[in-house]
Protein backbone atom coordinates (compact mmCIF):
# COMPACT_ATOMS: atom_id res chain seq x y z
CA UNK A 1 0.00 0.00 0.00
CA UNK A 2 1.28 3.93 -0.75
CA UNK A 3 0.12 5.81 2.48
CA UNK A 4 -1.19 9.48 1.23
CA UNK A 5 0.80 12.19 2.65
CA UNK A 6 -0.13 15.86 3.33
CA UNK A 7 1.41 18.89 1.91
CA UNK A 8 4.38 19.11 4.14
CA UNK A 9 5.09 14.85 3.27
CA UNK A 10 3.69 13.76 6.75
CA UNK A 11 1.71 11.20 7.07
CA UNK A 12 -1.75 12.81 8.69
CA UNK A 13 -4.21 10.47 10.59
CA UNK A 14 -7.63 10.58 9.51
CA UNK A 15 -11.24 9.39 10.74
CA UNK A 16 -13.84 7.79 8.90
CA UNK A 17 -17.49 7.69 9.84
CA UNK A 18 -18.99 4.58 8.54
CA UNK A 19 -23.24 3.92 8.79
CA UNK A 20 -23.62 0.48 8.07
CA UNK A 21 -27.75 -0.71 7.56
CA UNK A 22 -28.86 -3.02 10.47
CA UNK A 23 -29.07 -6.35 8.95
CA UNK A 24 -26.48 -9.23 9.38
CA UNK A 25 -25.09 -9.20 5.45
CA UNK A 26 -24.85 -5.29 5.84
CA UNK A 27 -22.95 -4.98 9.10
CA UNK A 28 -20.13 -7.40 8.42
CA UNK A 29 -19.22 -6.18 5.20
CA UNK A 30 -19.13 -2.58 6.14
CA UNK A 31 -17.00 -3.61 9.66
CA UNK A 32 -15.07 -5.36 6.96
CA UNK A 33 -14.29 -2.72 4.88
CA UNK A 34 -13.66 -0.65 7.98
CA UNK A 35 -10.89 -3.31 9.41
CA UNK A 36 -9.32 -3.21 5.62
CA UNK A 37 -8.90 0.60 5.95
CA UNK A 38 -7.98 0.34 9.84
CA UNK A 39 -5.29 -1.97 8.56
CA UNK A 40 -4.06 0.15 6.02
CA UNK A 41 -2.58 2.48 9.24
CA UNK A 42 -3.82 6.61 8.30
CA UNK A 43 -7.28 6.18 9.95
CA UNK A 44 -9.70 5.68 12.83
CA UNK A 45 -13.12 4.71 12.46
CA UNK A 46 -16.24 5.99 14.15
CA UNK A 47 -19.11 3.58 13.58
CA UNK A 48 -22.75 4.66 13.92
CA UNK A 49 -24.80 1.72 14.85
CA UNK A 50 -28.54 1.80 14.76
CA UNK A 51 -30.68 0.79 17.79
CA UNK A 52 -31.49 -2.22 16.10
CA UNK A 53 -29.58 -5.47 15.15
CA UNK A 54 -26.96 -4.05 17.37
CA UNK A 55 -23.65 -6.58 17.25
CA UNK A 56 -22.33 -7.45 20.22
CA UNK A 57 -19.32 -5.06 20.81
CA UNK A 58 -17.44 -6.58 23.36
CA UNK A 59 -16.29 -9.58 20.20
CA UNK A 60 -15.17 -6.64 18.06
CA UNK A 61 -11.71 -5.69 18.19
CA UNK A 62 -12.91 -2.56 17.81
CA UNK A 63 -12.51 -2.58 21.21
CA UNK A 64 -8.68 -2.12 20.34
CA UNK A 65 -7.74 1.43 19.64
CA UNK A 66 -8.96 3.24 16.90
CA UNK A 67 -12.61 2.37 16.79
CA UNK A 68 -15.41 4.32 18.61
CA UNK A 69 -19.46 3.36 18.15
CA UNK A 70 -21.96 5.57 18.39
CA UNK A 71 -25.43 4.10 18.55
CA UNK A 72 -28.46 6.67 16.86
CA UNK A 73 -31.84 5.93 17.65
CA UNK A 74 -32.99 4.73 20.97
CA UNK A 75 -36.44 3.45 20.34
CA UNK A 76 -35.71 2.82 17.01
CA UNK A 77 -36.20 -0.65 17.21
CA UNK A 78 -39.68 -0.93 18.99
CA UNK A 79 -40.71 1.95 16.63
CA UNK A 80 -40.08 -0.41 13.58
CA UNK A 81 -41.41 -3.71 15.35
CA UNK A 82 -44.59 -2.06 15.38
CA UNK A 83 -44.82 -1.30 12.29
CA UNK A 84 -42.88 -4.39 10.32
CA UNK A 85 -43.94 -7.49 12.90
CA UNK A 86 -42.19 -9.97 10.67
CA UNK A 87 -39.26 -10.03 9.16
CA UNK A 88 -37.83 -11.83 6.21
CA UNK A 89 -39.13 -13.13 3.22
CA UNK A 90 -42.66 -12.66 3.79
CA UNK A 91 -41.99 -9.15 5.31
CA UNK A 92 -41.50 -5.64 3.43
CA UNK A 93 -38.08 -5.49 3.04
CA UNK A 94 -37.92 -2.37 0.99
CA UNK A 95 -41.42 -0.80 2.99
CA UNK A 96 -38.71 -0.89 6.26
CA UNK A 97 -36.02 0.70 4.43
CA UNK A 98 -37.62 3.65 4.13
CA UNK A 99 -39.15 3.48 7.46
CA UNK A 100 -35.88 2.83 9.12
CA UNK A 101 -34.43 5.91 7.05
CA UNK A 102 -37.41 8.51 8.38
CA UNK A 103 -36.60 7.20 11.99
CA UNK A 104 -33.06 7.95 12.20
CA UNK A 105 -32.62 10.79 10.19
CA UNK A 106 -33.10 13.05 13.79
CA UNK A 107 -30.95 11.43 15.76
CA UNK A 108 -28.23 11.16 13.20
CA UNK A 109 -28.08 14.40 12.00
CA UNK A 110 -27.94 15.80 16.00
CA UNK A 111 -24.89 12.96 16.80
CA UNK A 112 -23.48 13.93 13.83
CA UNK A 113 -23.73 17.80 14.49
CA UNK A 114 -21.97 16.43 18.17
CA UNK A 115 -19.15 14.52 16.08
CA UNK A 116 -18.20 17.37 14.11
CA UNK A 117 -18.04 20.27 16.74
CA UNK A 118 -15.55 17.82 18.69
CA UNK A 119 -13.27 18.05 15.42
CA UNK A 120 -13.42 21.73 15.50
CA UNK A 121 -13.05 21.76 18.90
CA UNK A 122 -9.47 20.73 18.28
CA UNK A 123 -10.26 17.43 20.34
CA UNK A 124 -7.13 14.73 20.33
CA UNK A 125 -9.36 12.30 17.76
CA UNK A 126 -8.50 12.77 14.22
CA UNK A 127 -10.54 14.88 11.55
CA UNK A 128 -13.94 13.10 9.73
CA UNK A 129 -12.90 12.71 6.31
CA UNK A 130 -16.01 11.28 5.00
CA UNK A 131 -18.72 9.53 5.77
CA UNK A 132 -19.29 5.81 4.10
CA UNK A 133 -22.67 5.11 4.12
CA UNK A 134 -25.26 1.94 3.40
CA UNK A 135 -26.55 2.94 0.13
CA UNK A 136 -29.98 1.90 1.63
CA UNK A 137 -29.28 5.15 4.12
CA UNK A 138 -29.68 7.85 1.45
CA UNK A 139 -31.38 10.18 4.23
CA UNK A 140 -28.41 9.93 6.20
CA UNK A 141 -25.97 11.17 3.13
CA UNK A 142 -28.16 13.59 2.94
CA UNK A 143 -27.86 14.91 6.24
CA UNK A 144 -24.11 14.81 5.98
CA UNK A 145 -24.35 16.69 2.34
CA UNK A 146 -25.96 19.02 4.70
CA UNK A 147 -22.98 19.57 7.31
CA UNK A 148 -20.47 19.39 4.34
CA UNK A 149 -18.77 15.69 5.33
CA UNK A 150 -18.24 14.01 1.86
CA UNK A 151 -19.64 10.72 1.18
CA UNK A 152 -19.14 7.14 -0.44
CA UNK A 153 -21.71 4.84 -1.06
CA UNK A 154 -21.15 1.25 0.13
CA UNK A 155 -23.13 -1.21 -2.26
CA UNK A 156 -23.56 -4.92 -0.11
CA UNK A 157 -24.69 -6.01 -3.01
CA UNK A 158 -22.67 -7.60 -6.26
CA UNK A 159 -22.31 -4.99 -9.44
CA UNK A 160 -25.29 -6.84 -11.55
CA UNK A 161 -27.48 -5.94 -9.03
CA UNK A 162 -26.85 -2.43 -8.88
CA UNK A 163 -27.14 -2.47 -12.89
CA UNK A 164 -30.63 -4.12 -12.56
CA UNK A 165 -32.08 -1.49 -9.89
CA UNK A 166 -29.98 1.45 -12.32
CA UNK A 167 -32.64 0.09 -14.86
CA UNK A 168 -36.05 -0.16 -13.24
CA UNK A 169 -37.13 3.64 -14.50
CA UNK A 170 -36.42 2.26 -18.24
CA UNK A 171 -38.63 -0.63 -17.54
CA UNK A 172 -41.25 1.48 -15.73
CA UNK A 173 -41.37 3.80 -19.00
CA UNK A 174 -41.32 1.17 -21.41
CA UNK A 175 -44.74 -0.30 -19.49
CA UNK A 176 -42.66 -3.49 -18.10
CA UNK A 177 -43.19 -2.29 -14.62
CA UNK A 178 -45.10 -2.26 -12.35
CA UNK A 179 -46.36 -5.74 -13.34
CA UNK A 180 -49.72 -6.52 -14.28
CA UNK A 181 -50.26 -10.23 -13.16
CA UNK A 182 -48.17 -13.19 -12.05
CA UNK A 183 -48.90 -15.06 -14.94
CA UNK A 184 -45.73 -17.85 -14.87
CA UNK A 185 -45.23 -16.33 -18.67
CA UNK A 186 -45.51 -13.01 -17.89
CA UNK A 187 -43.04 -13.75 -14.98
CA UNK A 188 -40.31 -15.72 -16.84
CA UNK A 189 -40.16 -12.94 -19.75
CA UNK A 190 -36.11 -12.74 -20.59
CA UNK A 191 -35.49 -8.81 -19.94
CA UNK A 192 -33.28 -7.76 -23.13
CA UNK A 193 -32.47 -5.06 -21.30
CA UNK A 194 -30.51 -7.28 -18.78
CA UNK A 195 -29.72 -10.36 -19.86
CA UNK A 196 -29.90 -12.96 -18.27
CA UNK A 197 -32.31 -11.61 -15.72
CA UNK A 198 -35.69 -12.53 -16.24
CA UNK A 199 -38.58 -10.09 -15.25
CA UNK A 200 -39.42 -12.34 -11.66
CA UNK A 201 -35.92 -11.50 -10.84
CA UNK A 202 -36.20 -8.15 -10.61
CA UNK A 203 -39.39 -8.32 -8.61
CA UNK A 204 -38.14 -7.44 -5.38
CA UNK A 205 -40.63 -9.36 -2.91
CA UNK A 206 -43.69 -10.21 -3.57
CA UNK A 207 -45.12 -8.11 -0.43
CA UNK A 208 -43.67 -5.02 -1.44
CA UNK A 209 -45.79 -2.66 -3.30
CA UNK A 210 -44.02 -1.59 -6.71
CA UNK A 211 -44.25 2.61 -5.29
CA UNK A 212 -42.50 1.18 -2.44
CA UNK A 213 -39.78 -0.59 -4.43
CA UNK A 214 -39.03 2.01 -6.92
CA UNK A 215 -38.77 4.57 -4.27
CA UNK A 216 -36.32 2.59 -2.30
CA UNK A 217 -34.46 1.48 -5.60
CA UNK A 218 -34.52 5.43 -6.42
CA UNK A 219 -32.89 5.99 -3.33
CA UNK A 220 -30.51 3.78 -3.55
CA UNK A 221 -29.27 4.85 -7.06
CA UNK A 222 -29.59 8.24 -5.67
CA UNK A 223 -26.44 7.63 -2.74
CA UNK A 224 -24.85 6.14 -5.18
CA UNK A 225 -24.80 8.89 -7.94
CA UNK A 226 -24.73 11.96 -5.30
CA UNK A 227 -21.41 10.31 -3.58
CA UNK A 228 -17.69 10.07 -4.09
CA UNK A 229 -17.76 7.05 -4.95
CA UNK A 230 -19.50 3.40 -5.12
CA UNK A 231 -17.68 1.07 -2.97
CA UNK A 232 -18.91 -2.72 -4.31
CA UNK A 233 -17.97 -5.60 -2.36
CA UNK A 234 -17.11 -7.72 -5.62
CA UNK A 235 -13.81 -8.36 -7.90
CA UNK A 236 -13.15 -7.06 -11.47
CA UNK A 237 -12.30 -10.34 -12.73
CA UNK A 238 -16.06 -11.84 -11.41
CA UNK A 239 -18.03 -8.28 -12.48
CA UNK A 240 -15.66 -6.29 -14.69
CA UNK A 241 -18.09 -5.32 -17.05
CA UNK A 242 -20.87 -4.74 -14.57
CA UNK A 243 -18.52 -2.40 -12.36
CA UNK A 244 -17.98 -0.13 -15.91
CA UNK A 245 -21.71 0.18 -16.29
CA UNK A 246 -21.88 1.21 -12.68
CA UNK A 247 -18.86 3.91 -13.37
CA UNK A 248 -20.37 4.97 -16.91
CA UNK A 249 -24.42 5.10 -16.25
CA UNK A 250 -23.99 7.05 -12.84
CA UNK A 251 -20.82 8.91 -13.72
CA UNK A 252 -18.60 8.45 -10.48
CA UNK A 253 -15.90 6.06 -10.03
CA UNK A 254 -16.93 1.93 -9.04
CA UNK A 255 -14.16 0.80 -6.36
CA UNK A 256 -14.41 -3.04 -6.15
CA UNK A 257 -12.70 -3.79 -2.88
CA UNK A 258 -13.95 -7.51 -2.68
CA UNK A 259 -13.66 -10.07 -1.79
CA UNK A 260 -13.53 -8.15 1.38
CA UNK A 261 -13.74 -11.34 3.81
CA UNK A 262 -10.47 -12.20 2.72
CA UNK A 263 -8.66 -9.16 3.44
CA UNK A 264 -10.36 -8.52 6.61
CA UNK A 265 -9.69 -9.60 10.10
CA UNK A 266 -12.89 -12.65 10.88
CA UNK A 267 -16.05 -12.42 11.18
CA UNK A 268 -16.96 -13.86 14.56
CA UNK A 269 -17.04 -10.09 15.91
CA UNK A 270 -19.53 -9.24 13.94
CA UNK A 271 -21.87 -11.96 14.17
CA UNK A 272 -25.45 -11.06 15.80
CA UNK A 273 -25.97 -14.65 16.89
CA UNK A 274 -23.76 -16.82 18.51
CA UNK A 275 -21.70 -19.27 16.23
CA UNK A 276 -21.66 -22.88 16.86
CA UNK A 277 -17.63 -24.06 16.18
CA UNK A 278 -18.01 -27.65 17.09
CA UNK A 279 -19.37 -28.37 13.45
CA UNK A 280 -15.86 -27.55 12.33
CA UNK A 281 -14.77 -30.85 14.11
CA UNK A 282 -17.67 -32.90 13.05
CA UNK A 283 -16.69 -31.82 9.38
CA UNK A 284 -12.64 -32.91 10.53
CA UNK A 285 -13.96 -36.01 10.48
CA UNK A 286 -15.83 -36.32 6.80
CA UNK A 287 -14.50 -36.46 3.49
CA UNK A 288 -13.17 -34.26 1.34
CA UNK A 289 -15.71 -32.37 -1.08
CA UNK A 290 -18.04 -35.13 0.36
CA UNK A 291 -20.77 -32.41 2.36
CA UNK A 292 -23.53 -30.39 1.74
CA UNK A 293 -23.65 -27.12 4.26
CA UNK A 294 -27.48 -25.67 3.77
CA UNK A 295 -28.11 -22.30 5.14
CA UNK A 296 -30.46 -18.97 4.11
CA UNK A 297 -28.44 -16.60 5.86
CA UNK A 298 -29.72 -13.81 8.58
CA UNK A 299 -33.48 -13.51 6.81
CA UNK A 300 -34.90 -15.19 4.59
CA UNK A 301 -37.23 -17.76 6.31
CA UNK A 302 -39.45 -21.11 5.19
CA UNK A 303 -42.77 -22.62 5.98
CA UNK A 304 -42.98 -25.51 8.35
CA UNK A 305 -44.27 -27.34 5.23
CA UNK A 306 -41.11 -26.29 3.55
CA UNK A 307 -39.00 -27.50 6.01
CA UNK A 308 -40.73 -30.85 6.43
CA UNK A 309 -39.84 -31.62 3.14
CA UNK A 310 -36.31 -30.34 3.44
CA UNK A 311 -35.53 -32.58 6.04
CA UNK A 312 -36.57 -35.36 3.95
CA UNK A 313 -35.05 -34.30 1.13
CA UNK A 314 -31.53 -34.21 3.00
CA UNK A 315 -32.41 -37.38 4.61
CA UNK A 316 -33.50 -39.68 1.51
CA UNK A 317 -30.17 -37.61 -0.60
CA UNK A 318 -28.08 -40.21 1.36
CA UNK A 319 -25.45 -37.39 1.46
CA UNK A 320 -23.49 -36.29 4.60
CA UNK A 321 -25.01 -32.25 5.32
CA UNK A 322 -24.76 -29.75 7.91
CA UNK A 323 -27.70 -28.05 8.01
CA UNK A 324 -28.54 -24.20 9.34
CA UNK A 325 -31.49 -23.65 11.46
CA UNK A 326 -31.36 -20.41 12.84
CA UNK A 327 -33.86 -19.61 15.43
CA UNK A 328 -36.35 -17.67 13.46
CA UNK A 329 -35.69 -19.65 10.00
CA UNK A 330 -39.52 -20.95 10.14
CA UNK A 331 -42.50 -18.35 10.07
CA UNK A 332 -43.74 -17.78 13.23
CA UNK A 333 -41.35 -20.19 15.03
CA UNK A 334 -39.01 -19.83 18.04
CA UNK A 335 -39.10 -23.35 18.90
CA UNK A 336 -35.91 -25.00 19.65
CA UNK A 337 -34.68 -26.74 16.44
CA UNK A 338 -35.70 -30.19 18.04
CA UNK A 339 -39.06 -29.75 18.10
CA UNK A 340 -39.54 -28.62 14.29
CA UNK A 341 -37.51 -32.08 12.58
CA UNK A 342 -39.72 -34.61 11.99
CA UNK A 343 -40.16 -38.08 14.05
CA UNK A 344 -37.64 -40.32 12.34
CA UNK A 345 -35.27 -37.58 10.77
CA UNK A 346 -32.48 -38.15 13.27
CA UNK A 347 -32.78 -41.67 13.21
CA UNK A 348 -32.53 -41.37 9.48
CA UNK A 349 -29.46 -39.30 9.29
CA UNK A 350 -27.62 -40.13 12.03
CA UNK A 351 -24.00 -39.77 11.68
CA UNK A 352 -24.44 -38.47 8.08
CA UNK A 353 -26.19 -34.91 9.52
CA UNK A 354 -25.67 -31.84 11.67
CA UNK A 355 -28.06 -29.23 12.23
CA UNK A 356 -27.02 -26.28 14.44
CA UNK A 357 -28.39 -23.07 14.92
CA UNK A 358 -25.79 -20.30 13.02
CA UNK A 359 -22.35 -21.52 11.43
CA UNK A 360 -19.12 -20.10 11.18
CA UNK A 361 -19.75 -19.90 7.56
CA UNK A 362 -16.98 -18.26 6.07
CA UNK A 363 -14.83 -21.23 8.23
CA UNK A 364 -17.10 -24.04 7.18
CA UNK A 365 -16.91 -22.91 3.15
CA UNK A 366 -13.56 -23.19 3.48
CA UNK A 367 -13.30 -26.34 4.60
CA UNK A 368 -12.05 -29.45 2.80
CA UNK A 369 -15.17 -31.19 3.61
CA UNK A 370 -17.71 -29.06 1.57
CA UNK A 371 -18.20 -29.88 -1.41
CA UNK A 372 -22.27 -28.02 -1.84
CA UNK A 373 -23.69 -25.11 -0.65
CA UNK A 374 -27.15 -24.59 -0.88
CA UNK A 375 -27.77 -20.90 0.19
CA UNK A 376 -31.04 -18.72 -0.45
CA UNK A 377 -28.35 -16.27 -2.63
CA UNK A 378 -27.59 -13.59 -0.23
CA UNK A 379 -24.54 -11.25 -1.99
CA UNK A 380 -22.19 -12.58 1.08
CA UNK A 381 -23.38 -16.39 0.79
CA UNK A 382 -22.31 -16.39 -3.03
CA UNK A 383 -19.04 -14.26 -2.83
CA UNK A 384 -17.74 -16.41 -0.11
CA UNK A 385 -19.19 -20.01 -1.88
CA UNK A 386 -17.06 -18.76 -4.93
CA UNK A 387 -14.00 -17.22 -3.33
CA UNK A 388 -14.01 -21.18 -2.02
CA UNK A 389 -14.74 -22.73 -4.90
CA UNK A 390 -17.99 -24.44 -3.43
CA UNK A 391 -20.56 -24.47 -6.32
CA UNK A 392 -24.29 -23.93 -5.15
CA UNK A 393 -27.93 -24.54 -5.18
CA UNK A 394 -29.76 -21.41 -4.93
CA UNK A 395 -33.25 -21.12 -3.50
CA UNK A 396 -33.27 -16.87 -3.80
CA UNK A 397 -36.63 -14.98 -1.45
CA UNK A 398 -36.27 -11.97 -2.22
CA UNK A 399 -34.63 -8.29 -2.79
CA UNK A 400 -31.18 -9.04 -4.82
CA UNK A 401 -30.99 -12.49 -4.21
CA UNK A 402 -33.14 -13.85 -7.50
CA UNK A 403 -30.52 -11.47 -9.34
CA UNK A 404 -27.31 -13.70 -8.15
CA UNK A 405 -29.31 -16.90 -8.09
CA UNK A 406 -29.20 -16.28 -12.27
CA UNK A 407 -25.77 -15.07 -12.53
CA UNK A 408 -24.67 -17.92 -10.58
CA UNK A 409 -25.85 -20.52 -13.04
CA UNK A 410 -26.04 -18.74 -16.43
CA UNK A 411 -23.01 -16.09 -16.24
CA UNK A 412 -20.56 -17.82 -13.72
CA UNK A 413 -22.21 -21.63 -14.05
CA UNK A 414 -20.74 -22.55 -11.12
CA UNK A 415 -24.78 -23.64 -9.85
CA UNK A 416 -28.10 -23.91 -10.44
CA UNK A 417 -31.36 -22.01 -9.60
CA UNK A 418 -33.88 -24.58 -7.66
CA UNK A 419 -37.80 -23.47 -8.97
CA UNK A 420 -41.00 -24.27 -8.09
CA UNK A 421 -42.36 -25.74 -4.62
CA UNK A 422 -40.11 -27.15 -2.73
CA UNK A 423 -40.73 -31.19 -2.99
CA UNK A 424 -38.83 -33.82 -1.44
CA UNK A 425 -37.94 -35.62 -4.74
CA UNK A 426 -36.36 -32.56 -6.28
CA UNK A 427 -34.42 -31.71 -2.89
CA UNK A 428 -32.60 -35.29 -3.51
CA UNK A 429 -32.19 -35.48 -7.27
CA UNK A 430 -30.47 -31.36 -6.73
CA UNK A 431 -28.09 -32.56 -4.14
CA UNK A 432 -27.39 -35.97 -6.41
CA UNK A 433 -26.41 -33.68 -9.12
CA UNK A 434 -24.03 -31.12 -7.15
CA UNK A 435 -22.14 -33.67 -5.39
CA UNK A 436 -22.41 -36.83 -7.21
CA UNK A 437 -22.13 -35.87 -10.96
CA UNK A 438 -20.77 -34.94 -13.97
CA UNK A 439 -22.54 -31.70 -13.92
CA UNK A 440 -22.20 -30.67 -10.33
CA UNK A 441 -18.00 -31.62 -10.40
CA UNK A 442 -17.93 -29.28 -13.78
CA UNK A 443 -19.67 -26.14 -11.81
CA UNK A 444 -17.35 -27.07 -8.92
CA UNK A 445 -14.08 -26.85 -11.22
CA UNK A 446 -15.72 -23.44 -12.74
CA UNK A 447 -16.07 -22.13 -8.57
CA UNK A 448 -12.77 -23.57 -8.06
CA UNK A 449 -11.33 -21.56 -11.35
CA UNK A 450 -12.93 -18.32 -9.86
CA UNK A 451 -11.59 -18.99 -6.43
CA UNK A 452 -8.08 -18.54 -7.66
CA UNK A 453 -9.19 -15.50 -9.74
CA UNK A 454 -10.14 -13.72 -6.64
CA UNK A 455 -6.79 -14.98 -4.69
CA UNK A 456 -5.16 -13.61 -7.47
CA UNK A 457 -6.94 -9.50 -7.40
CA UNK A 458 -6.12 -9.57 -3.27
CA UNK A 459 -2.62 -10.15 -3.82
CA UNK A 460 0.25 -7.52 -3.93
CA UNK A 461 -0.27 -5.29 -7.41
CA UNK A 462 -3.66 -7.18 -8.11
CA UNK A 463 -7.19 -5.31 -8.87
CA UNK A 464 -8.55 -5.10 -6.11
CA UNK A 465 -5.52 -4.05 -4.20
CA UNK A 466 -4.63 -1.25 -6.43
CA UNK A 467 -8.40 0.21 -5.90
CA UNK A 468 -7.90 -0.07 -2.44
CA UNK A 469 -4.84 1.89 -2.80
CA UNK A 470 -6.85 4.03 -4.94
CA UNK A 471 -10.08 4.24 -2.27
CA UNK A 472 -7.12 5.67 0.58
CA UNK A 473 -5.80 8.41 -1.62
CA UNK A 474 -8.95 9.39 -2.12
CA UNK A 475 -10.44 9.77 1.53
CA UNK A 476 -6.87 11.35 2.49
CA UNK A 477 -7.78 13.62 0.06
CA UNK A 478 -11.07 15.05 1.48
N1 LIG B 1 -23.72 -16.43 8.12
C1 LIG B 1 -23.08 -17.02 9.18
N2 LIG B 1 -23.59 -18.17 9.70
C2 LIG B 1 -24.70 -18.78 9.20
C3 LIG B 1 -25.35 -18.17 8.11
C4 LIG B 1 -24.83 -17.01 7.58
O1 LIG B 1 -22.06 -16.51 9.64
O2 LIG B 1 -25.10 -19.81 9.74
C5 LIG B 1 -23.18 -15.18 7.55
C6 LIG B 1 -22.64 -15.39 6.16
O3 LIG B 1 -21.28 -15.80 6.22
C7 LIG B 1 -22.85 -14.04 5.50
C8 LIG B 1 -24.03 -13.44 6.24
O4 LIG B 1 -24.20 -14.22 7.42
O5 LIG B 1 -21.70 -13.23 5.67
C9 LIG B 1 -25.30 -13.49 5.44
O6 LIG B 1 -25.27 -12.54 4.45
P1 LIG B 1 -26.00 -12.77 3.06
O7 LIG B 1 -25.77 -11.54 2.26
O8 LIG B 1 -25.57 -14.03 2.44
O9 LIG B 1 -27.52 -12.97 3.43
P2 LIG B 1 -28.56 -12.14 4.32
O10 LIG B 1 -28.45 -12.67 5.70
O11 LIG B 1 -28.21 -10.68 4.22
O12 LIG B 1 -29.87 -12.47 3.70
Amino acid sequence: FSPASDGDGRKSRRRVLMFPLPFQGHITPMLQLADVLRSHGEFDVTIFQAAVNEPDRARHPAAAAGYRFVTVGAGVAAALAETFPNRGANSDFAGMILRMNELLRAPFEDILREVLAEDAAGDDAPAAACLVVDSNLRWMQEVAERLGVPTLSLRTGGAACLVAYMTIPELCDKGVLPLQSRDPLQLDMPLTELPPLRLRDVLFSATTTHDTMATCLERIIESSRRSSGVIVNTFDDLENSDLQKIANGLGVPAYAVGPLHKISAGMESSSLLAQDRSCLEWLDKQETESVLYVSFGSLASMDPEELLETAWGLANSKTPFLWVIRPNLVHGSLQQVSCLLPDGFEEATRGRGTVISWAPQQDVLRHRAVGGFWTHSGWNSTLESICDGVPMICRPQFADQMINARYVQEVWEVGFELEGKLERGMIERAVTKLLREEEGREMRQKAKDLKNKAAVCIEEGGSTRNTINMLVNLIMSF
